[in-house]
């Protein structure tokens, strides 16, 4: 009824219908409110509710031990580049791991506020693989060692998190956050923008273990930066992404639904399979990163030319599957197929390519 297309974007990205659903029917009036939840005061005890129970819902999806905070925080994933330096580096010190787009960004960032060096990096093959982290130059000062667990852009995943020899590990995780069980107490932080594989853009989630929660700051960290703050307020030092939290609470909830994280984790090992399995029986398409390290939420591939990767980008589209073409710094075509993406438009989109190949052989 609303024709509705299959949409492959890497993010702000699909969203479960069921959840859309929901919005719509509660717009206008939320459950008696007389009002919809952008207009709502942050300090109602509707809209209490609501930020109490995403909270709840997230610490039960993930797991998240009670020593860990959860924090909402705007700005994206990006404001955090340089929140993560700024609220952890006691010694001036980070070591990062350097992956592809995301993490050279985060790595660029740290470099303003301390002594940052890149311990390792896939640079040499164009990010298509993760380097071994076994056995790492980790430096003894080191605030923290850095991660994007899956690199959105060039489409690589760890399978295995560094070994980080004591110091604790940071990992940005966007475009993978909730595709599967993640056990909180291997990391020091984790944060994510909602806009990969949740909701809305315009917010980070922030899980961060207490005890690395500091209020001995330099004094010119901005107040919304602290992660302190941030704490001591619930999130609502000052007014709240609402509506973001209150959609990324819905996801949480369906999620839960659903069978949780191993249910979700099984759900998109399925969907990338599909896709994985096309590319490599194809004679006209292929996977850019190497098999160990392909990311399930992000599949990148290319054809023989560019030329046709633009001709495979307006035939899909015309099929209505849309924004499949690769992020302009990699080229080729990327099809995000997050959580909210079902396993039928896998299916169609695998059906598309093969008629596409067999009108090009
Ligand atoms: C999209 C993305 C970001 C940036 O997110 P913004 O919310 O736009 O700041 C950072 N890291 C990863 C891994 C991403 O996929």
């Amino acid at each position: 009824m609303y024709d509705r297309i299959y949409n492959f974007s890497a993010g702000p990205a699909v969203m479960p219908e069921s959840v859309l659903e929901e919005l719509r029917d509660e717009m206008l009036n939320y459950r008696g409110t007389g009002m919809s939840v952008m207009e709502m005061s942050h300090r109602s005890k509707a809209f209490q509710q609501i930020a109490d129970e995403a909270e709840a819902d997230l610490r039960t999806l993930m797991g998240i031990p009670e020593n860990y905070k959860v924090l909402f925080i705007q700005g994206g994933a990006t404001l955090q580049f340089a929140g993560i330096p700024m609220n952890l580096m006691k010694n001036g010190a980070a070591d990062y791991i350097v992956t592809g787009a995301w993490s050279k960004k985060a790595f660029a960032e740290a470099k303003k506020y301390g002594d940052v060096q890149c311990v390792a990096t896939s640079a040499d093959r164009n990010f298509s693989y993760i380097p071994d982290c076994s056995d790492l130059p980790i430096r003894e000062n080191a605030d923290y060692v850095y991660i994007c667990e899956n690199e959105t852009i060039h489409g690589t995943t760890f399978q295995q998190l560094p070994n980080t020899k004591g110091k604790i590990l940071v990992a940005d995780q966007s475009s993978m956050f909730l595709s599967k069980p993640c056990n909180v107490a291997d990391y020091g932080l984790i944060y994510a923008g909602v806009q990969k594989n949740v909701g809305p853009a315009g917010m980070a989630i922030v899980i961060i273990r207490e005890d690395l929660i500091r209020s001995d700051l330099d004094s010119h960290v901005p107040a919304y930066m602290r992660y302190d703050l941030q704490s001591d307020n619930g999130s609502m030092y000052n007014t709240p992404n609402c509506w973001d939290i209150y959609v990324c609470g819905k996801v949480f909830k369906l999620l839960l639904k659903n069978g949780g994280l191993e249910a979700m984790a099984q759900k998109n090992q399925e969907k990338a399979a599909i896709l994985y399995d096309f590319l490599d029986s194809s004679k006209l398409f292929s996977g850019t990163v190497e098999k160990p390290y392909r990311s399930l939420m992000n599949v990148t591939f290319v054809s023989p030319s560019k030329e046709m990767d633009a001709e495979a980008v307006a035939y899909t589209k015309a099929a209505g599957l849309d924004n499949l073409k690769g992020h302009r710094s990699v080229g080729g075509l990327r099809a995000s197929i997050y959580n909210a993406m079902p396993k039928a438009g896998v299916e169609a989109l695998v059906d598309c390519l093969r008629k596409f190949e067999a009108e090009h052989a």
